[in-house]
């Protein structure tokens, strides 16, 4: 059942002031949810009214990384729509109309005291134990005075005329009433003197103007939330449904994580940063699983969702209030279900760019082989470059340790592999069906176990140790490829027999 019957109208608004990360993607993604799920409409909104923390680059990344999980947008800053436009700083003139209009029906009033004035009132306050607030020196002005001083060319700020008695209840989705006495609120700021308006003012009345029905953000919001719905109540505008989503705490499930343990986390091969994801190999639908599931259940034991599925399933009813702890296990664990979940043929057209960066040339010939092998063993699309790299490689060579299985001298690997070369000769494949029965009789013969032939004739072929499943990987190198290098093993360990004999 939908959770919302008539169409909803909702819009991510980040401020360009840093990079994407997955609490940001997680409030874009539920947004994006319950647009489709309603028939209506995803809106993007750029919050870019501060330009001291504006940050190049950002807005790029936030469309990049919205792109990337497949959470496409209605209308945006970037591809406008009915209510453009959709990026603050180009709707400032839209601001201070509002403005005015609280300011003419007494919601709010200009305000010229002087920063230095205000320091002072701070100190005071602070000597008495007292909460910083503004103590309402300008709510009180008579008109000839502030005539005079905007003659005078006094700069000003307005400020929302907060009501002195009594009390406001906002409404959140997850947490109900939240009542609190207006006298614990202050005089807000809703335009500074350079004109611009905060996000008090600017938020709400776009959020308006934009017909949003339903506000999802952050619950660093919750403090300035009774304000938020006093002015709604001052323009005489209905509320939307407003939602306020739960932190995310750190992996330690300690507090939230701050801006230096995320940079030093990326440099660590884990982030919380939506492109970085993307580079370590994570596929865009397991990061859709993991968030949508860090602040919303569908029910006790599923755990697998495509954006189809959460389309369909997702309720506001099962949003979470309660903070959750970035999980990189469970995360690891979703990459590996949608691994598995994909066709191999898309696999291998995923894996492509990890392996080229790595160096190597593919064809997608190969790759398609390679994909089915290697897709029950890769956790991330990067794993595919050390486990399959071999493929690509024009010359393998191995190591001894990587030639030497556990439990077996030089020596006897040496062995191995002279016998196990002169039977591959003479057989027409080295593919499963050709090749495995002659090779455990082999073993038998020789007295070693399967997994020591199995191990040398894998070190030969792939140079490493793990590798996907061995005759497959044999089949897909080659017949005459796998002779050769079982050859060159053969003069590896022979040198390094002969060392090892020396020695002794
Ligand atoms: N620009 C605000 C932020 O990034 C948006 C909050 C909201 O969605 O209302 O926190």
């Amino acid at each position: 059942m939908p959770s919302s019957p008539s169409p909803a109208r909702v819009r991510f608004a980040p401020s360009p002031t840093g990079r994407l990360h997955i609490g940001g993607a997680r409030t874009a993604l539920y947004n994006y949810l319950l647009a489709r799920q309603t028939g209506g409409q995803f809106i993007l909104r750029l919050e870019d009214t501060d330009r001291k923390r504006y940050q190049p680059g950002s807005e790029q990344e936030i469309i990049d990384g919205l792109h990337w999980l497949g959470l496409e947008w209605d209308e945006g800053f970037d591809i406008g729509g009915p209510h453009a436009p959709y990026r603050q700083s180009e709707r400032k003139a839209i601001y201070l109309e509002y403005a005015q209009k609280l300011i003419d029906s007494g919601h709010a009033y200009r305000c010229f005291c002087t920063p230095k004035r205000l320091e002072a009132l701070r100190q005071q306050q602070h000597k008495r134990k007292q909460q910083p607030r503004y103590d309402g020196h300008c709510r009180t002005l008579t008109q000839a005075e502030i005539r005079q001083k905007l003659d005078a060319g006094q700069p000003y700020v307005v400020r929302f005329a907060m009501p002195r008695e009594g009390s406001i209840t906002a409404h959140d989705r997850l947490r109900g009433d939240i009542t609190v006495q207006n006298s614990q609120l202050d005089d807000y700021i809703l335009v500074k003197s350079d004109g611009l308006a905060l996000y008090h003012l600017a938020a709400m009345v776009d959020d308006h103007l934009m017909g949003i029905t339903h506000v999802f953000r952050g619950e660093e919001w919750l403090a300035t939330f009774p304000l938020h719905v006093h002015i709604y109540n001052a323009f005489g505008w209905q509320q939307p449904e407003w939602v306020h989503l739960s932190v995310f705490l750190k992996p330690s499930g300690k507090g939230k994580m701050s801006k230096r343990e995320s940079a030093q986390m990326a440099k660590g091969g884990q982030s919380i940063f939506v492109t970085d994801l993307e580079a370590l190999g994570y596929l865009p639908e397991a990061v859709v699983n993991w968030i949508a599931l860090m602040g919303w259940s569908y029910d006790d034991k599923t755990e697998f969702f495509t954006l189809d599925d959460l389309i369909e399933k997702f309720s506001l009813d099962k949003l979470n209030p309660s903070p959750a702890a970035i999980n990189f296990t469970k995360f690891d664990h979703f990459n590996g279900l949608h691994i598995r979940h994909l066709h191999p043929d898309e696999l291998a057209r995923r894996v492509k760019p990890f392996l080229e960066q790595a160096g190597y040339q593919t064809d997608d010939e190969t790759l398609k082989k390679i994909a089915p092998i290697i897709q029950p063993r890769i956790k991330t699309l990067d794993d595919a470059a050390v486990m399959a790299g071999f493929f690509f490689r024009e010359q393998v060579v191995p190591t001894l340790d990587a030639l030497v299985p556990r439990k077996t001298t030089p020596q006897q690997a040496l062995a191995i592999a002279r016998r196990a070369l002169a039977l591959l000769e003479t057989l027409p494949g080295v593919d499963h069906a050709t090749a495995e029965q002659p090779l455990r009789a082999l073993a038998e013969e020789m007295g070693f176990s399967a997994g020591q032939v199995f191990g040398v004739l894998r070190g030969a072929v792939t140079g490493q140790r793990v590798s996907p499943p061995l005759f497959e990987s044999m089949a897909i190198v080659g017949r005459e490829k796998v002779l050769e290098r079982l050859r060159q093993a053969v003069r590896i360990l022979a040198e390094n027999a002969q060392n090892f004999a020396a020695s002794r």
